[in-house]
């Protein structure tokens, strides 16, 4: 990976409840404009090591007790979400988090709260937003409870794209989700990525996919990076295939 690092996480280590040591040292860098997909399976340490960057551990009772993240070269003190979000970071949370009683489009607008840019500027993301989701226009008016999964995951990702994010976390897109939605969420991440810029960082199980999408991959075991590589040489990887591709 290049010179131009965006976010580096440089060997930390994250304890709950003072006395689970959750990640062990864990160092990994994303680049500017790039995707890049954080692998393992039930527990290994994904969203932990996301709601380290995004500053969301401490309402979990998580503490950063080693190690350090930057962000543009500036260090982030992973306690304050608000300042992540304004030096342009978000994070998509796993199962979705919709407001369920608000609608679609109010789902969406309350994205954009950080913003000091104006109703236009608010309405043409709205727009941009409905261009990638047009799913989500034909059900701007509907109570977002009662939308579909895949639809929960749109405007979760919409949302967060509201706030003009430069780099989105994102956890477990395909969760829970057929695989021919995952295969649409996925598409349209790769499209953000490369029409909008936005960089992402995003945890997965399904490795499969994420390899397919995403240009470089870490490997993360029981709180250890394991392995990390472009993704296309992972998908090539013998141990790879074994154990996480289900194919040997
Ligand atoms: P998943 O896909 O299940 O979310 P993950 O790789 O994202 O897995 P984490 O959610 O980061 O893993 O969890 C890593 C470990 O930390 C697990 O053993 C989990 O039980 C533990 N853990 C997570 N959150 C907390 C918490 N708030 N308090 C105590 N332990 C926690």
């Amino acid at each position: 990976q290049g010179s131009d690092t965006l976010l580096e996480v440089n060997n930390i280590e994250v304890i709950y409840n003072h006395v689970i040591l959750v990640l062990k040292g864990v160092s990994l860098k994303v680049p500017k404009g790039g995707i890049t997909s954080l692998l393992g399976g039930n527990g290994a340490g994904k969203t932990t090591t996301l709601k380290a960057i995004s500053g969301l551990l401490r309402s979990e009772r998580g503490e950063i007790t080693k190690g350090s993240i930057s962000y543009r070269g500036e260090r982030l003190t992973g306690e304050d979400p608000a300042a992540q979000v304004k030096a342009g970071i978000i994070q998509v949370m796993e199962g979705r988090h919709c407001f369920e009683h608000l609608t679609v489009e109010e789902n969406l607008l309350t994205g954009a709260y950080t913003r000091r840019d104006g109703r236009g500027a608010t309405e043409a993301d709205l727009q941009m937003v409905y261009d990638y989701f047009p799913r989500l226009k034909e059900r701007r008016k509907s109570q977002a409870g009662y939308t579909s999964g895949g639809e929960q995951q749109m405007v979760a990702i919409g949302r967060a794209l509201m706030s003009r994010p430069e780099t989105i976390l994102l956890d477990e897109p395909s969760m829970g989700l057929a695989p021919q939605l995952v295969e649409q969420i996925f598409g349209i991440v790769k499209r953000l990525n490369e029409e909008q810029g936005v960089t992402f960082l995003l945890a997965e199980q399904n490795t499969n996919v994420a390899l397919r999408f995403a240009h470089y991959g870490y490997i993360l075991e029981s709180g250890r990076i394991v392995m990390d590589g472009p993704a296309a040489e992972l998908r090539e990887n013998p141990d790879v295939k074994e154990f996480y591709l289900g194919m040997s």
